[in-house]
């Protein structure tokens, strides 16, 4: 590209009346073209991350309609879907009456560009149809107690993963399953109810753990599922130890102050040729052994004499 047709882009992008953004993989606005700072009312040298920006909206009744009664509940969850696939639309509606097409193209790293055309005029008719799709196509994808991605959504993302490292010889992970321990006690002893808490909890808990390129879903009763594209197995041991201590120092049933609860993880990287099957089942028989040595703790699935010991040396 030229210098004058680098000026022209750069004048245009200014011009048009598209919205256009890039977020970086922490899902802060890093640029935003004046189309986008005017709908979302963000100034020209800020910086917000998009739940920011959400929150300073939804407060003065502007930028995105959100049809929510608990906003910090549908920021968590959405956070939890946003950026996790290459592409994706999504349509929204302003609350100064325009009606956009949004599209998100998410790159490996975790970096965001989105770009929202008005679609005010077009179609206007089939809107409140593919409207509706989009909320049956979330509850189809979404833990009704947690709002976390159900086992369907994260068995798609893990199917995904294994796919990329499959054809990217550059891409591997690690695959972690995370279990409540003595679950079935904690309903016995206290009720379904404050069991159900203590689920709420360990999403809540688990939320700064996980980051965009990153999935965490529930894919069974008290257990839990997080893929860690692009993370060696040293570095998931040591993030899953912070969470194991961070849950283990939780309280979170108010009128129980001295209750706690504690996990057990099974990890396993990926290894070539691996299915979705294969490093499921390592990840599970390495659940087990964690539970068997005692629980609150995590444990790796390693193959005798595979070289793969761990080695803390190889951390960031
Ligand atoms: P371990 O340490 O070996 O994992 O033992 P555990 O008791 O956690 O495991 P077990 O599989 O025996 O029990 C899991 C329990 O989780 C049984 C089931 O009733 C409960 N459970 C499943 N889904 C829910 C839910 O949505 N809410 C509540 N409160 N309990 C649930
Ligand atoms: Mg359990
Ligand atoms: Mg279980």
């Amino acid at each position: 590209m030229t210098g004058d047709h680098l000026k022209a882009l750069l004048g245009l992008q200014a011009a048009t009346p598209v919205l256009i953004a890039l977020y970086d993989p922490q899902d802060r606005l890093r640029y935003a073209n004046e189309a986008f700072r005017s709908a979302y009312h963000v100034g020209k040298d800020e910086a917000p991350t998009w739940a920011e920006i959400m929150r300073r909206n939804h407060a003065a009744g502007r930028g995105t309609v959100l049809e929510t009664d608990d906003l910090e509940g549908w920021i968590a969850a959405t956070l939890h879907r946003r950026g996790k696939v290459p592409f994706r639309t999504v349509e929204t509606d302003l609350h100064d009456g325009r009606w956009l097409l949004m599209t998100e193209t998410v790159d490996q790293k975790g970096w965001m560009l989105c770009i929202a055309s008005g679609i005010t005029d077009v179609r206007a008719g089939e809107r409140k149809l593919r409207q509706d799709r989009d909320f049956a196509l979330r509850a189809s994808q979404v833990d009704d107690l947690t709002s976390l991605p159900n086992r369907r959504y994260t068995m798609e993302r893990l199917k995904e993963f294994i796919q990329n490292c499959a054809e990217n010889p550059h891409m591997w992970g690690c695959v972690a399953i995370i279990d409540i321990d003595y679950f079935k006690a904690i309903n016995d002893r206290f009720g379904h109810y404050r069991g159900d808490e203590v689920l709420l909890d360990f999403a809540r808990q688990m939320q700064e753990f996980v980051r965009r390129s990153d999935c965490f879903g529930r894919i069974g009763g008290e257990e839990f599922m997080l893929i860690l594209p692009d993370t060696t197995v040293s570095e998931a041991n040591l993030i899953l130890d912070r969470l194991l201590d961070k849950i283990r120092s939780a309280r979170p049933l108010s009128n129980i102050p001295e209750f706690f609860y504690t996990c057990s993880v099974g990890l396993a990287e990926y290894r070539e040729g691996d299915s979705v099957g294969d490093i499921y089942s390592r990840a599970d028989a390495a659940l087990y052994i964690a539970k068997r040595e005692g629980r609150d703790r995590v444990s790796r699935f390693t193959l005798p004499g595979s070289g793969d010991e761990f080695s803390p040396d190889q951390t960031p």
